[in-house]
């Protein structure tokens, strides 16, 4: 038989860290700390305290010091927003982003319900082509197939006769990389926020021509809010899913003015994306770009509240949501930092045709006339510079607002802290980040406890409501 310290030789570097950790006096007060941030799988360490006093009477409510913790700290959740980075903060993220989304379409978190009556659309707006690529194709349907197709200048053949499934790596991959427009890809992610901003723009001239008034006179009763997502394609092209709304003049409090339906704010959708056109700086080696929205165009109207024509608001929220915790590395992309070499991708792993984006990001970087672009330090997204989910300022709620709400509820078990009677003093010391082995293994068993209840609540929700029917 083997004595304790043979068997502890035996065992991984994270097995005997986990059991040291596990013999520690605090050990259970550390868990407890854990199981706070969800089973965070890179939680920020801080020192510090915090003292909440009666505003009025200068009385201590409530005193907290980390000098009592296990090493003297205390763990709070990354927040990262990527699953891949942090599965129960993505988690998380992606619970604000639907509650944040779905007030903005029903209501709620300081949003009236009557918003469900307001004109309300869901939005996709793509990139262009910017060369043939294989696609997915259903039914047994072919990729590309042309007869006659020909062959481009670099001898390849533009058609293809393959039936693609939506996991062959093929899919997405243009059919001559040679032909591909690549300085127009990178360029089109470069400036997606300004066709952003100039399609919203437009949006309020084009409703002001439809119905007849000035810009002006149309924004003294209208507001427009949005909330949008960027996702990656296959092709390694972003493109926009948002939820549109009309409120108003004075935002969602407002009902908007009954000449507006949600007929025409799609059709006024429709021709504001198709008219945004932008241009590139010129440049001797590329000459100018002129950027537009690819043509496919599509916005349709959430269902009217006890409606059923349209698409179920619920279900887009859900949606939009899905989008959030998904960063460029769980796509077509699969980099996850800033790029500080071209040589960094040269010999990976990525597909050619990331690899040639990066690669051009990279050498336009270098022209003076895009510095401003940046698109060395936006290599690793390929030089698209926007947030996942971008939203107006009157769309709803804010994520700094959901988190509030959630530590208010927290910490006495059901009320927010009523914050105007109380002054609080904190001083609050950053000591560190992530796990050590053993306690990344804790952190993981804490987190998949935390699913497993979650899809247990689910399910008897489910049995609960099909008990009702
Ligand atoms: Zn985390
Ligand atoms: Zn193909
Ligand atoms: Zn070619």
């Amino acid at each position: 038989m083997l004595d304790h310290a043979a068997r502890l030789r035996q065992l991984s570097e994270a097995d005997r860290d986990a059991i040291q950790l596990a013999q520690d006096p605090q050990f259970s007060r550390w868990l407890a700390q854990v199981t706070a941030t969800g089973g965070c799988a890179h939680p920020i360490h801080l020192t510090g305290s915090t003292t909440t006093r009666d505003a009025g009477t200068g009385e201590i409510l409530h005193h907290y010091d980390t000098r009592n913790e296990p090493g003297e700290r205390l763990l709070v959740r990354c927040r990262n927003r990527r699953a891949t980075v942090c599965a129960p903060c993505s988690r998380l993220h992606a619970g604000d982003t639907f509650h944040l989304i779905r007030a903005g379409l029903l209501g709620g978190k300081n949003v009236p319900t009557d918003v469900r009556d307001h004109p309300r659309l869901f939005v996709t707006l793509t990139a262009p082509s910017f060369g043939p690529v294989h696609r997915f194709t259903a039914d047994d349907k072919r990729c590309r197939p042309r007869r006659n197709a020909g062959r481009c200048e670099h001898g390849r053949v533009l058609s293809c006769a393959a039936a693609h499934d939506s996991a062959d790596p093929l899919v997405g991959q243009p059919l001559c990389r040679d032909c591909y427009d690549y300085p127009a890809h990178v360029l089109w992610h470069a400036y997606a926020g300004r066709l952003w901003k100039a399609f919203t723009d437009n949006l309020y001239n084009h409703l002001a021509a439809r119905v007849g008034r000035t810009r002006t006179g149309l924004r003294r009763t209208v507001r427009i809010s949005y909330a949008k997502v960027a996702e990656y394609q296959k092709r390694a092209a972003v493109h926009v899913h948002a939820v549109v709304r009309l409120d108003g003049a004075n935002g969602p409090t407002d009902p908007p003015p009954s000449w507006v339906s949600a007929e025409v704010l799609t059709a006024v959708v429709r021709s504001a994306a198709g008219a945004v056109h932008l241009r590139t700086p010129y440049n001797w080696a590329l000459g100018e770009y002129e950027l537009r929205w690819g043509v496919e165009i599509d916005a349709r109207a959430l269902r009217a509240f006890g409606g059923r024509e349209g698409l179920a608001d619920d279900a887009v929220a859900a949606y939009v949501a899905k989008y959030v915790t998904k960063g460029a590395a769980d796509t077509a992309i699969g980099l996850d930092h800033p790029i500080t070499a071209p040589d960094d991708v040269a010999t990976g792993r990525l597909p050619a045709h990331v690899r040639a984006l990066v690669q051009t990001c990279w050498r336009l970087g270098g022209l003076p006339e895009l510095e401003p672009l940046r698109l060395r330090a936006w290599a690793h997204t390929l030089g698209y510079r926007g947030h996942i989910l971008t939203k107006s300022r009157a769309y709803s709620t804010t994520y700094g607002a959901l988190r509030e709400e959630r530590a208010g509820y927290r910490r006495d078990g059901s009320q927010p802290i009523d914050n105007t009677a109380v002054v609080t003093n904190s001083n609050w010391r950053y000591a560190g980040s992530g796990h050590t082995p053993g306690a990344a293994e804790f952190a993981a068993g804490v987190a998949e406890d935390a699913t497993r209840s979650r899809d247990l609540a689910r399910e008897a929700m489910a049995n609960e409501r099909e008990a009702r029917v």
